[in-house]
Parts: C-alpha cells; sequence; structure tokens
C-alpha cells in the first residue's frame, strides 16, 4: 500500500510516499524558517500563504521522485490538525482535492499521533505497547501507546510546551530563532552544573510538567547578574537550562514506562533532536532495562513521512474520512 503524506500545520510543507507504513519512498520538506526568522517565531498569515504557494510543486517532487504515477497512490493523507488553522486548510484543501481527483480514500492525520508514528519508520520492528515522550514546540507529552492508534495520555504539560521553553530561553539570550537547536550547541560548550534552575514535579503520582517556572528563572537570572555586572556565560546558562528540562522529562518518562510495565519506550517530536535528551534517554534506559527508539532527526521536526506512516494503521483499521473533512487547529489526541 503506497500512501502520499501531506503535512503543513506549521512552517513545514512537505509531502511524503510511504511504502505500508514504513518505508519511505520519497520524502520533501520545504522549510519556510528563513521567512519567520525576522520576526522571531511563525506568523500564521505569512506561512499559509507560503504553503499555497509551495504545496502543489511540493507535491509534485513527492511523486516524481518516488518515480510513481498519482493513479499508482493507495490513499491520500493529511494532518487536519494540531496546528495554525490557516496553514491546516492548505494542506486539507489539497489533499480533499487530490483523493477526489483521483478516487482514493482520504485518510485524516493527527499531527501528535505523526510525531509518534516518526518511530516506525525509523525502527521496522517497533509494535506496540510502549510509552512515547512527545517533545516539541507545541505539545510535551506523556503517552501510552497501547496500541496502533490507541493512546493514553499519564502526563501533560500545564503550561509551556519543552520547545517553546527553548525557543523563549534563546530569544531572551539573544540568540536567535528557533531557539532549540541554537541552545544544543551552545550547551556542548557549557558547564550543565554551573546554575541550579528549578525543577517542577508534581503530586506524587502526577506525571505532569511545567516550564514556564524555569523559563522565568533563566530571565530572572539573567537580569540579575547584569545588574550585578557580573555577566554571565550563556554556553553555561544554556546547559544548565537544558540539563533542567531534560532532567524533568526523562525522570517522568521513566517513571510512566514502569507504571505501565511497558519493556520499550520512545521519544517523538522536533525536541527528540536534542542531542543531551537523547544521550540521557539511552542511559536512563539501559539502566532500567527499557528498549529505547527514537527518530532520526529529520523525521523528529515536522515532515510529511510520519503522517502517511500513522495513516497507513488508520487505513487497515478501516478509519477514513469523507470530503467534508475539515481542519481542527485544537485537535487532541485520541479524538475522533
Ligand atoms: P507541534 O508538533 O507541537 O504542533 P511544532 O510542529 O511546531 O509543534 P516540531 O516541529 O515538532 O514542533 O518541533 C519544533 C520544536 O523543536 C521547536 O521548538 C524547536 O526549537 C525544537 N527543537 C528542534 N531541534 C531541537 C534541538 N536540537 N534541541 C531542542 N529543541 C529542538
Ligand atoms: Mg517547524
Ligand atoms: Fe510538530
Amino acid at each position: 500500500i503506497f500512501i502520499l503524506g501531506i503535512e503543513t500545520s506549521c512552517d513545514e510543507t512537505s509531502a511524503s510516499i510511504v511504502k505500508n507504513g514504513r518505508e519511505v519512498v520519497s520524502n520533501v520538506i520545504s522549510s519556510q524558517v528563513d521567512l519567520h526568522i525576522k520576526y522571531g517565531g511563525v506568523v500564521p498569515e505569512i506561512a499559509s500563504r507560503k504553503h499555497v504557494e509551495l504545496i502543489i510543486p511540493v507535491i509534485d517532487q513527492a511523486v516524481e521522485e518516488a518515480g510513481m504515477r498519482l493513479e499508482e497512490l493507495d490513499a491520500i493523507a493529511v494532518t487536519y490538525g494540531p496546528g495554525l488553522v490557516g496553514a491546516l486548510l492548505v494542506g486539507v484543501s489539497a489533499a480533499k482535492a487530490l483523493a477526489f481527483t483521483i478516487d482514493k480514500p482520504l485518510i485524516a492525520v493527527n499531527h501528535i499521533e505523526g510525531h509518534i508514528a516518526a518511530n516506525y519508520i525509523q525502527h521496522k520492528d517497533l509494535e506496540p505497547p510502549f510509552v512515547c515522550l512527545v517533545v516539541s514546540g507545541g505539545h510535551s507529552h506523556i503517552v501510552y501507546v497501547k496500541d496502533y492508534g490507541e493512546y493514553e495520555i499519564l502526563g501533560r504539560t500545564r503550561d509551556d510546551a519543552a520547545g517553546e521553553a527553548f525557543d523563549k530561553v534563546a530569544r531572551a539570550l539573544g540568540m536567535g530563532y528557533p531557539g532549540g537547536p541554537l541552545i544544543d550547541k551552545a550547551a556542548k560548550d557549557g558547564n550543565a552544573e554551573a546554575i541550579n534552575f528549578p525543577r517542577v514535579y508534581f503530586e506524587k503520582g502526577c506525571l505532569d510538567f511545567s516550564f514556564s517556572g524555569i523559563k522565568t528563572a533563566v530571565l530572572n537570572y539573567i537580569n540579575v547578574q547584569t545588574q550585578k555586572g557580573e555577566g554571565y556565560k550563556v554556553e553555561d546558562v544554556c546547559a544548565s537550562f537544558q540539563w533542567a528540562v531534560v532532567e524533568v522529562l526523562i525522570n517522568n518518562l521513566i517513571t510512566a514506562a514502569k507504571l505501565k510495565g511497558v519493556s520499550k519506550v520512545a521519544l517523538a517530536g522536533g525536541v527528540a533532536a536534542n542531542s543531551c535528551l537523547r544521550s540521557e534517554f539511552i542511559r536512563a534506559s539501559l539502566n532500567n532495562d527499557f528498549k529505547a527508539y527514537y527518530p532520526s532527526p529529520i523525521l523528529c521536526t515536522d515532515n510529511a513521512a510520519m503522517i502517511a506512516s500513522s495513516a497507513y494503521y488508520r487505513m487497515i483499521k478501516g478509519k477514513v474520512s469523507d470530503l467534508y473533512l475539515n481542519a481542527v487547529p485544537a485537535l487532541k489526541l485520541g479524538e475522533k
């Protein structure tokens, strides 16, 4: 089964063809990062307009690179939420038009479910059940993946997402956008124990996160050091901040995996590309006898291959959509 996936939920226009949910035949990703850099973040209206410009060429390229004809596709899949409504609508409209034209099923995919499915592409042997830490620009979830398409959220952020915290701290340090990769790089030359930033845990048994406090703590530290005339080492701030975030993420993930009695744990989402998170994840998994799975960096950030993979598992369960499909900007994981 060949599925063409389309992803336009934020600032990446992407189209990909995946065979049987696991094998990437083509994966075209056009990032708009350069367009949004000067604003320090994604501007929704600009993102939508760019998606309109790019969607057809990106789909064409994905089909061409696969060396296939549109008629050879078995289904069209698209991210219908969560994300920016104007951006989502571009992908949803294109997918509906294409599905109608070639008379093949349309499959609606949740973007976060897609992030989790990136692991199926990377690891051909990975099957549920497992516990996955999904950390991205807008989400920080600990998800129990009971079966394909069956999720239980064990913990979530109560305020900022992990990626959002990285981006905000980078902005406070005047480092630019997107902040995650920049902090990751700078932290390599810093001391993670230089500054003791707060780690937030809730009552026993609760696996939720809170990252707005640490962002404020970093801002306060910068201000105090500046006022005292002592200054600070950017690399140390990055390393200490990153370590504090990673420690909480991994501790709660391991607790969740033990709670569910699974033998496998996984990472997903843009922040899963973080080198400190990955190494700590591997270390903690080894220590606790869990088998560890994570996608390569290109499959961590937004891409359509993960959407096509997810769609395969929906399709074989008969979960197809009709042409009335609409974008759902605040879609929750596990919702219809
Ligand atoms: P969501 O998936 O929640 O809808 P999104 O699609 O915008 O949000 P992703 O594309 O999955 O988010 O991830 C982008 C986020 O990942 C950004 O916040 C970015 O800073 C972060 N990120 C990317 N690489 C790294 C890294 N190496 N270290 C830390 N954060 C990173
Ligand atoms: Mg993006
Ligand atoms: Fe994403």
